[in-house]
């Protein structure tokens, strides 16, 4: 009687883990897009294009102060490979790390960003 109870009670813990914790599963590039696959079994297919222009790091998208100014790094000029890829990086499972032909690699889009940019 003891086991049986033991035996639901885990199978209870991992499906409540499995629900909450949404991860990356695959990605990929293929030509101009990107497809992130997640675990509750949703896609994001993204532009290249705008993945850079929705760049989340603190010299594309700025940081703000206490007081409410928007500081922002020096505005890059984009050119052609600005928004071709060399490689990803995952970041954990919650993330990935795009690194542009430009030079620039410092922005990591979550999963919540990911899903918000995809068409
Ligand atoms: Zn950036």
């Amino acid at each position: 009687m003891i086991k049986i109870f033991t035996h639901i009670l885990e199978s209870f813990q991992i499906s409540i883990t499995m629900s909450n914790n949404l991860f990356i599963k695959e990605f990929e590039t293929m030509n101009d897009f990107i497809l992130v696959s997640f675990s509750d079994e949703t896609e994001s297919i993204i532009p290249l294009e705008i993945l850079r222009k929705k760049c989340p790091c603190a010299d594309c998208s700025g940081e703000v102060d206490a007081l409410g100014n928007l500081y922002k790094g020096p505005t890059k000029k984009l050119n052609d490979s600005s928004f071709q890829i060399n490689g990803i990086q995952p970041v954990g499972y919650y993330g990935i790390r795009p690194f542009w032909k430009d030079g620039h690699s410092t922005g990591i889009f979550t999963i919540e960003l990911l899903k918000e940019l995809s068409e």
